[in-house]
């Protein structure tokens, strides 16, 4: 269903409620990474030049419903107002009598950023006076937070009800991409998915599987599926409803299932250990599987090569340490190398390895939303999609 965009509406001299995603990572009270408060900007711009009175919101960190000081949203909404080169006014809250009095003084184009929502508890578990309250601020409300679509929170979904609900420019790209991905016929679709646990994605390995061609497997989750095909597969210690689960993916009638035929061992999870390559059926029972080999390297970089549509989700090894990279590496130059394909990577590693080579502008689309983007693949409906409104047509 395609939802309502901000697209062509009229917006001037009406107030805008803002759901944005500004969870961005910090070290020592410093912005480390402010890729999200970028990825906001063309929405926010959108609304303040269209005449909006802009009142942006968003959690950060887990407060957990009290007020923790060092999670208060002003150094973000510094870096925000320098983005921007616009002040933007703190409008107090997230509840309370004060950011209705902040509010009212906007001129419009001007912005205003709420206190971090989950400071109250009403957000996180969809409180219906919440989300009465926040609807009360604005005549409209834009969610362009899809990293936090996958939660029913009262700033995702609640506010929705009351008031008109656009999906913002950002949603609206993460929406139309990722539903590209999963459309039509399987022909020629590829999925890469690892990580580190079979548990995690197991639901996305079950819907894909129903999906796409081929699905070529990495990560923590290489033991589990050998050991489905009865290859003990080193140390890793495989529970058996992961054992079962790689059973299922295998047999299920659907995607053709493709394991690494070599893999980077050792003989500790540490970043000093000694890599070793072994072949599949060779791996020693105190080894753990810690990347793919340089001959599944060049076997998936053939079979991404022929692939029209190219499904990424998590790491082919434990690429946070260089001995154990190389099969990230490999995948993330053949995805951005295919230049005919539309391919979408999903999931905070994953984006990160594409990241650190410098490759976003090979990909289709990379997905701000890691939770978000994995529930998409495993099809189910996001509670903050779902709220926003339908499109006329
Ligand atoms: P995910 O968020 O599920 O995509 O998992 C990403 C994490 O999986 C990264 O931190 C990787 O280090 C980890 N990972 C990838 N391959 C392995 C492996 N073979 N063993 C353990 N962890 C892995």
């Amino acid at each position: 269903m395609t939802k309502r965009s901000i697209r062509n509406v009229d917006f001037a001299g009406k107030t805008v409620l803002v759901r944005v995603d500004f969870n961005v990572p910090t070290r020592d009270g410093v912005i480390s990474d402010d890729s999200r408060i970028r990825a906001a900007i063309p929405t926010l711009r959108l609304l303040s030049n269209g005449g909006a009175k802009v009142v942006i919101c968003s959690h950060f960190g887990r407060p957990d419903g009290q007020v923790v000081e060092e999670m208060r949203l002003q150094p973000i909404r510094k870096r925000l107002s320098e983005i921007l080169k616009r002040p933007v006014l703190n409008a107090g809250g997230p509840n309370g009598t004060q950011p209705a009095k902040i509010i009212s003084q906007l001129g419009t184009g001007d912005y205003a950023l709420l206190e971090n929502l989950r400071f109250e508890p009403g957000e996180e578990q969809n409180d219906k006076g919440f989300s009465r309250y926040l609807a009360s601020l604005a005549d409209g409300f834009v969610n362009d937070a899809f990293g936090a679509a996958h939660r029913a929170h009262a700033s995702t979904t609640g506010v929705a009800i009351h008031i008109p609900a656009y999906a913002g420019l950002l949603m609206e790209r993460e929406i139309t991409m990722l539903g590209r991905s999963l459309e039509g016929s399987t022909h020629a679709t590829v999925a890469i998915i690892g990580g580190a646990k079979v548990a995690d994605k197991i639901q996305v390995l079950r819907h894909l599987s129903k999906k796409v061609d081929t699905i070529l497997i990495g990560g923590g989750m290489v033991a589990a599926f050998y050991l489905a095909q009865n290859n003990p597969g080193g140390a890793t210690v495989i529970a058996e409803a992961d054992r079962l689960a790689a059973v299922e993916v295998l047999n299920g009638g659907g995607a053709k299932v493709v394991l690494p035929s070599d893999v980077i061992t050792a003989s500790e999870f540490s970043k000093s250990s000694t890599p070793s390559l072994r072949e599949s059926n060779n791996v020693p029972d105190d080894e753990l599987i810690l990347d793919i080999g340089p001959r599944s390297c060049k076997e998936y970089a053939q079979v991404i090569s022929r692939a029209e549509r190219i499904i990424w989700n998590g790491p082919m090894g434990v690429f946070e340490w260089p001995a154990f990279a190389n099969g990230s590496i490999a995948v993330a130059n053949a995805v951005a190398a295919n230049s005919k394909s539309i391919s979408v990577v999903g999931g905070g590693s994953t984006a990160e390895v594409i990241g650190s080579l410098d490759l976003e502008d090979e990909i289709t689309h990379v997905s701000t939303g890691g939770g978000a983007s994995l529930e998409f693949l495993e099809g189910k409906t996001l509670p903050g999609v779902e709220a926003l409104d339908d499109a006329a047509d």
